[in-house]
């Protein structure tokens, strides 16, 4: 037990990150909180919220800073990390995250009597979570993965993201404050700063039961190793890299092709290019409507300007992976916009020949985080299926067709996307992800380390919960949410039917 009396902050303040003073308070705290009520939860997931609204006029500047993004993008994103813990606190209110299912025993049944059998979800226990570098608040401290994880009932230490060690501190506070007022166990949630060291130490701590991720694939693969070596092996929810294959079908040219075109070289570029759904790679028809486009791509990203990129090494990392693409043989550079500084690269398109997608030698379709863009021909889609089939797994895949005109071939796309990527989508652009209870932000390896599961929607909650029978246990000791008084009221499925 600890006698923590206030949530542990070892932020920009503090010399040394304790990893294991965050976990050893949040080990205390499991008990007490996983046993709140769906309305005591859920008024604390409110509390969160409301208190980094209260703290919006000191994150937002602060995060502009430190991440360079500007100020409207910021400022939307604290209401995406609020609206989030929001709707988590509806999710928990309404008991959804319970899933109670009840098979009443059957006595009588022959040849054997059936036993009553209950079903309910509980939390895993304290769960890690790494900050993103690219959404200092949507994807950080009370982002997604930590309001998934205290939806669940477990408690959280974050492992703050060095590229905005204030912001993080900040938001720290404010969900601490809310821990406080909700009279909550200070190890509910804690904040610690540190290089790969904490980060392995966190991982590596028998205390911690579940990780969640974003970043890196070398970053989300070392977490994997580490978790899967612990004497206790434990998930891990790593969302790494995704090049977004996006397929234009020869009816979506037939229309304002420079349209079209802008708007993709306008999501390409969003952000510095530097979002996870960023649209990398783009399937465009032979002839002369994909070369219209290809030149009204060309001119589009010729006349963008670089934004500062997150940190100098995610910059440095954009000039490798744009060097090599530029060195390979075959690639040609289609448009290329102007550098407005160091960390602030030119954004790029270039055409690659489709056959270095069959090659062994990754270059083109390794995730190069930033507004780089490669464009591939193809003359019709029985050749585009077997390419592909052949991508890794990917967040999301987009169509572009005329329902009309390539209903045929959008079908014959449909199964092969549904295998390779957790989003499909139609006739829009991949950046920019819906938090509700429908969305998947998640896909198959490397877009993620467990493709059965979410990153962001209402469904995330699940990744930090696992499913308990309670068989023939005496109503008296029965969870609230599985006894035959239902005190909370919950939607439960009784004999496989929903209430
Ligand atoms: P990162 O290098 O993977 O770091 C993310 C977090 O993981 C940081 O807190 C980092 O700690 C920690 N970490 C990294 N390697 C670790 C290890 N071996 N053991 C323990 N902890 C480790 O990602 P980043 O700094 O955000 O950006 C670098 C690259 O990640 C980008 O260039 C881009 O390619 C990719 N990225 C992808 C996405 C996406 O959504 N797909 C989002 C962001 C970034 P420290 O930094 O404190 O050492």
């Amino acid at each position: 037990m600890t006698d923590q009396a206030t949530s542990i902050i070892a932020g920009t303040d503090s010399e040394q990150p304790d990893v294991a003073a965050a976990t050893t308070a949040a080990a205390a705290a499991f008990a007490a909180y996983r046993s709140t009520t769906p309305q005591e939860r859920s008024a604390f997931l409110e509390a969160v919220a409301a208190e980094i609204e209260a703290d919006k006029d000191a994150i937002v500047p602060e995060a502009v800073r430190e991440s360079g993004l500007p100020e409207g993008r910021i400022a939307g994103e604290v209401g995406r990390t609020t609206g989030q813990l929001r709707m988590f606190a509806g999710v928990v209110a309404r008991g959804d995250h319970l899933g109670v299912r009840i098979d009443p025993a059957m006595p009588e049944r022959a040849p054997l009597p059936r036993a009553d059998i209950r079903q309910r979800m509980v939390p895993l226990g304290p769960v890690a979570v790494f900050g993103a570098s690219n959404f200092p608040l949507a994807f950080s401290t009370a982002g997604g993965d930590t309001a998934s994880a205290l939806a669940a009932g477990c408690p959280v230490v974050v492992k703050g993201h060095p590229a905005h060690p204030v912001t993080g501190t900040l938001v720290a506070r404010a969900v601490a404050r809310a821990v406080e007022r909700c009279g909550l166990p200070a190890g509910t949630f804690s904040f610690v700063l540190g290089g790969i060291e904490a980060g392995q130490e966190l991982v590596a701590d028998p205390r911690i039961a579940a990780v969640g991720f974003t970043g890196s694939r070398g970053g989300g693969l070392a977490l994997v190793q580490a978790a899967a070596a612990r004497e206790v092996p434990i998930p891990v929810y790593a969302e790494m890299s995704s090049i977004n294959p996006v397929v234009v079908l020869p009816g979506a040219l037939a229309g304002d092709v420079t349209a079209l075109a802008e708007a993709y070289v306008a999501s390409l570029t969003l952000g510095a290019g530097q979002f996870c759904t960023n649209p990398g790679l783009l399937f465009l028809p032979s002839g002369d409507r994909g070369d219209a486009f290809l030149r009204a791509a060309g001119d589009a990203v010729a006349a963008a300007a670089g934004q500062p990129m997150l940190t100098p090494g995610i910059a440095e990392a954009y000039a490798s992976g744009t060097a090599s693409l530029r060195g390979t043989e075959g690639i040609r550079v289609v448009g290329e916009g102007t550098a407005s500084g160091d960390h602030a690269p030119a954004p790029v398109i270039y055409e690659a020949p489709a056959e270095l997608l069959a090659l062994e030698d990754s270059t083109v379709t390794d995730e190069v985080f930033g507004a780089s863009g490669v464009v591939v021909r193809f003359d019709d889609v029985a050749e585009l299926l077997p390419r592909l089939e052949g991508l890794e797994g990917q967040l999301t895949a987009t169509v572009h067709a005329d329902p009309d005109t390539d209903g045929e071939d959008a079908a014959a796309l449909l199964p092969v996307l549904e295998l390779r990527a957790g989003r499909i989508l139609f006739n829009g652009w991949p950046t920019g992800v819906e938090v509700g209870h429908a969305m998947v932000h998640g896909g198959p390896f490397p877009a993620t380390s467990d493709g059965r599961s979410t990153s962001v929607g209402s469904l995330a909650i699940e990744r930090f919960q696992r499913p308990v029978a309670y068989q023939d246990v005496p109503p008296a000791l029965l969870p609230a949410a599985v006894s035959d008084d239902n005190p909370w009221g919950l939607r439960r499925r009784i004999d496989g039917e929903l209430e």
